[in-house]
């Protein structure tokens, strides 16, 4: 028996140089809306999705691994951040949540982002900062890696 449902899901994904009118048209639809005004270079991308028990996106797994080291220079740190896009496959529809059972590894997505590195000069007033908001940064980062590449893994 197959217990997860599929929903047929049209995505407007804006041009980078996006007018005003197609940049709010940014979002899921049940079709595809109609391109604004000539030469519009917006994509609108079909996928199905795939609904959990609770109706709530599937979760994601991330893997954050430092490719270049500033040291105490106060330079930048260049991280790479990986993250898992899980899919649903089924079970937890009597459970509060789903669990890990209910989700198999989907496509992994890689970004970079470089973060300020933590430095020993104390008149920096971003001194120790980097360090203590490092997690959150690059947290932050998977998350947006997550939002904008783990479609279809509702
Ligand atoms: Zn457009």
């Amino acid at each position: 028996m197959t217990r997860h449902r599929k929903i047929e899901i049209w995505r407007w994904i804006p041009s980078p140089e996006a007018c005003g009118p197609c940049e709010s048209l940014r979002g899921d639809y049940n079709q595809c809306p109609s391109k604004p005004h000539p030469n519009c270079k917006c994509t609108c991308i079909k996928f199905d999705k795939q609904v959990n028990p609770r109706g709530k996106k599937s979760p994601y797994q991330t893997g954050f691994q430092m490719v270049s080291d500033a040291g105490y220079s106060g330079g930048m740190n260049t991280w790479k951040v990986a993250v898992t896009c899980m899919r649903y496959i089924g079970g937890g529809e009597d459970e509060e949540e789903p669990s890990d059972d209910s989700y198999e590894a989907g496509e992994t997505y890689m970004g970079e982002i470089d973060i300020p590195s933590n430095n020993f000069d104390t008149s920096d007033p971003r001194y120790g900062e980097a360090e203590d908001r490092q997690e959150e940064i690059l947290d932050r980062y998977a998350r947006d890696l997550y939002e904008n590449y783990c479609i279809g893994f509702a």
